[in-house]
């Protein structure tokens, strides 16, 4: 709860993890000896959002409820949701289990080492701005690739950032802007995260907040043995 407005946070483990290239899937696999899930939902329940919901793919409520949960370390239990084929259904559905809050957290699941500090950075930049974003300057030259496979041109690195999550916004905003993207398949081409539908849909400027390296999105298997390693460091 900030300034009386109600917080809602969506984790997304709604993905099947196909780049994982594993028969578990990837927000079940093992992280530290638990499931990879285990630790954003842990993250979330830490902080100042009043609501959880933890978006999940389709059929595996019951899975995710009676073998996943219980091995959390909660002080309240989530609702469970379904998600759907792109990751902005899901997000979706999880807004759509969040009627009237406030604020929004968006944050993907597949991304373990997330802190309480990136958490407040995203709740104090929704509640200053409306709309943020968590990432971190890049630390890579960025190149465009031409269709001949050569690089076409290199773009300014001071300018450039990797973008995370947690995404944080004011409820109605957000929501006003997925309600467009949902009623309109030609503006879903490309959206690749909650920022470019607030961007595109209603106009309006994202703020960046800071991140933090460490908080990777698991995605291929070399990024488990490093969110093992920042684990136990
Ligand atoms: O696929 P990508 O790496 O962008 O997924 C980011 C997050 O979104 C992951 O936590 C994944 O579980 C979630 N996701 C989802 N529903 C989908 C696709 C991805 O909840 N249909």
């Amino acid at each position: 709860m900030i300034n009386g407005k109600t917080i809602g946070a969506v984790i997304l483990a709604g993905g099947h993890g196909s780049r994982m290239h594993s028969s578990v899937q990837k927000q079940y696999m093992t992280l530290g000896g638990r499931p990879l899930i285990t630790y954003a939902l842990e993250a979330f329940d830490r902080s100042a959002a009043d609501r959880l919901v933890l978006v999940v793919p389709q059929g595996e409520t019951e899975y995710v409820r009676s073998g996943i949960l219980p091995l959390c370390r909660l002080t309240r239990e989530p609702l469970v949701t379904e998600g759907g084929r792109e990751r902005y259904h899901s997000v979706y559905q999880g807004l759509k289990a969040l009627e009237d809050c406030g604020y929004v957290l968006i944050h993907d699941g597949a991304r373990p080492l997330v802190t309480g500090a990136i958490i407040r950075r995203a709740i104090e930049g929704a509640v200053s701005y409306g709309a943020c974003v968590a990432g971190m300057p890049v630390k890579d030259t960025i190149k465009v690739a031409g269709e001949d496979g050569c690089a076409s041109r290199t773009l300014d690195r001071s300018r450039l950032w990797q973008i995370q999550t947690p995404q944080a916004f004011s409820y109605p905003l957000v929501r006003g802007a997925y309600d467009r993207l949902m009623e309109d398949e030609a503006l879903q081409k490309g959206i690749t995260d909650d920022a470019m539908v607030v961007e595109n849909l209603a106009g309006y400027p994202v703020r960046l907040v800071e991140g933090s390296y460490e908080n990777l999105k698991v995605t291929t298997p070399e990024d488990m043995i490093l969110a093992e390693a920042l684990l136990r460091g």
